[in-house]
């Protein structure tokens, strides 16, 4: 049974879709104005542990990511400029390429870190339409006033404003105002209201339209409820987003939605925690970032950056460190040899016990799963592959792990990896290659020149192996290893 956090009630509760077995699930993307780091990775990788976890228990998810090309203000005040026109200005092209370009930057580093790619991804600036079409019924019920640079959403009128943090109105208003999040907008009547629409300058040309209420471009949580509902209907399952969401992006999604369709919008929300460094937030601002294309020039693998990445739980914060990502290198290679070495397992011999053994690897294998039913407890879950291994490792030496144990090893380190998607089965070779018999032929040569003592030949063996066919050996207890690297 699957128990998740939602913030929306504060507590742990039991997921049960909507819908039967389909699931709608959204995902509050990137703002396509500079180059994404791998904080925001984070966010991104434990939607998609969260993805992979729904699909694994059977159930089909439509998956839609917005990506923010118009509209995301410099300041949550709903003063200052668009982001990406201040992006376009300062590098001198226009938002539509300066969007392009890190929308590109940053599905690329999505595939390299083996993120399932959403079933939907909607651009803001293809769907401004609908956000008229959401705004004219807001308008219509009374919500919208305007103010000096925008129509703006009248938050006092909306009932249950604060139900997604837990604070009343006039606690809220008076918390923006002492944080200064307040801006001199003039006319704005509430700190909490917000800008559904922005006019625009004359001299902004590009990203504008026209609406009864004058020309300008889409506050930017408008798109994300306009969108969610344009795919997932009204009322849908699960909506994620980063906790700096929490405070203002999502409850105004909320409000919008609601109060324009008089209908619940989302029935769980989980909000992920930062990558931190030195235990602050990573951000384009502290100027602490680093991209994945960096961590990898540095020679680290996509992979131990994912292994790392989804090794905390997500409503804790993950302290960044170039030592700890070392150790998750360490621990994906020793998981891919461990995967390797039980296909390597040639040891036919029967094992009375072999029950025993195989209901051991059904628990751990078990434990793991349940321990992700529980609000997505990767590090206890993670305890239990590592259980699983050195179980594992164990048996193999002392009564030597048998055939079919092996397999049934393998099988539960491939549904394992549905969830960790670090590429096990890329490890599985299914028969031995005739390459891999040549190999073998010389690793038995240099283990009869090492029996005559002749170890110049083993050692020119070694060295043939090596050169030709980037194969190292390691000798073991049970004899020589050979490993393709
Ligand atoms: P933005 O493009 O600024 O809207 O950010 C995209 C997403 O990345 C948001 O959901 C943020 O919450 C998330 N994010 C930004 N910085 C971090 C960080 N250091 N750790 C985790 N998530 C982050
Ligand atoms: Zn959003």
């Amino acid at each position: 049974m699957l128990k998740l956090y939602n913030s929306l009630t504060r507590r742990k509760q039991v997921f049960r879709p909507i819908h039967d077995k389909k699931i709608g699930m959204y995902t509050c993307g990137i703002t396509a104005y500079y180059s994404p780091h791998i904080g925001n990775m984070r966010k991104y990788l434990e939607d998609d542990v969260l993805k992979r976890m729904l699909v694994h228990k059977g159930f089909s998810v439509t998956h839609v990511e917005n990506v923010t090309d118009v509209g995301h203000l410099a300041s949550d005040a709903d003063t200052g400029d668009d982001k990406l026109r201040l992006a376009a200005e300062k590098e001198h092209r226009s938002m539509k390429d300066v969007a392009g370009f890190y929308t590109k930057m940053f599905f690329d580093d999505c595939k390299m870190l083996n993120i399932i790619p959403p079933d939907i991804v909607c651009k803001a600036t293809e769907h401004v339409h609908d956000m008229i079409k959401l705004l004219e019924v807001l308008d219509s019920k009374g919500y919208l006033y305007k103010a000096e640079n925008g129509m703006y959403f009248d938050t006092s009128k909306f009932k249950g404003y604060g139900k997604l943090t837990g604070l009343s109105f006039k606690r809220l208003n008076a918390e923006l105002k002492e944080g200064a999040r307040i801006g001199k907008v003039e006319g704005k009547r509430h700190a909490t209201d917000f800008a559904v629409w922005r006019f625009s300058t004359p001299d902004q040309k590009e990203m504008v339209w026209d609406t009864r209420w004058g020309r300008g471009f889409p506050g930017w949580h408008l798109e994300c409820s306009a969108m969610s509902m344009k795919y997932l209907g009204n009322h849908f399952d699960i909506h994620t987003g980063g906790i700096d969401h929490l405070q203002i992006h999502h409850p105004n999604e909320i409000a919008q939605s609601e109060a324009a369709t008089g209908e619940k919008f989302v029935n769980f929300w989980l909000h992920s925690n930062f990558l931190t460094v030195d235990g602050g937030k990573m951000s384009k601002s502290m100027g602490n970032i680093y991209t994945v294309q960096q961590v990898i020039e540095k020679g680290y693998s996509p992979m131990a950056l994912r292994m790392f990445m989804i090794s905390g739980q997500y409503r804790q914060t993950l302290n960044f460190t170039f030592d700890a990502l070392s150790n998750a290198e360490f621990g994906v290679k020793r998981l891919y040899s461990f995967i390797e070495r039980l296909q390597e397992n040639r040891n036919k011999a029967r094992n009375v016990d072999t029950k025993e053994f195989r209901k051991k690897v059904r628990e751990l294998k078990s434990g793991f799963f349940r321990e992700l039913d529980d609000d997505i407890n990767m590090p206890e879950a993670l305890a239990r592959l590592y259980a699983l291994i050195n179980e594992t490792n164990s048996r193999s030496e002392s009564t030597k792990l048998n055939r079919s144990e092996a397999r049934t090893v393998i099988k539960a380190m491939l549904e394992i990896d549905q969830i960790l998607g670090l590429g096990f089965s890329g490890r599985i070779t299914a028969k031995p290659a005739k390459l891999d018999k040549e190999i073998q032929v010389l690793v038995d040569e240099r283990e009869e020149a090492r029996r005559k003592k002749d170890f110049d030949r083993a050692d020119e063996i070694r060295a043939m192996l090596k050169e030709r066919y980037q194969v190292t050996l390691e000798d073991t207890k049970e004899g020589v290893r050979w490993r393709k690297e």
